[in-house]
């Protein structure tokens, strides 16, 4: 078994559509703060990331479970796992960015409306860049 996450897993691309149905866009597998580092959804101009994260590989505290067989190869692996998303989100913190996650278990719809919110607010928020600005050249 491969610890890769799966891309467009049924939560991912449900979110997705929902996201796009509200008029938010955004950009696939990118990376932000850290080359090696790539997030489900990328919303520059927000400064927000979304990462949709498997219950198992990334130990959700609802449904995470150790397996029975090679107990410690997966508690190290797991556990792996957690040190490197934690790693991933003070990146993300330390250079400005929001990270939003969003749990397999997580109803897209929910999910989308945190989203939205979280990016609406921010984008209101930052500045224009001055070559954007209508005149402003
Ligand atoms: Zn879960």
């Amino acid at each position: 078994m491969k610890a890769q996450k799966r891309r467009d897993t049924a939560v991912e691309l449900a979110l997705r559509r929902e996201l796009w149905r509200r008029g938010l866009r955004y950009r696939l597998q990118q990376p932000v703060a850290d080359r090696r580092r790539r997030h489900d959804l990328v919303f520059s101009q927000a400064c927000v990331v979304v990462d949709v994260r498997g219950c198992f590989w990334h130990s959700c505290p609802a449904h995470g479970s150790l397996p029975k067989a090679n107990r410690e190869w997966w508690r190290d692996k797991l556990r792996a796992n957690r040190d490197r998303d934690d790693d991933t989100a003070q990146r993300l913190g330390e250079a400005g960015w929001l990270l939003l996650i969003v749990w397999e278990h997580d109803d897209p719809r929910d999910a989308a409306d945190v989203i939205e919110r979280a990016v609406r607010d921010r984008r209101s928020r930052a500045p224009i860049p001055a070559a954007s600005r209508p005149g402003g050249k």
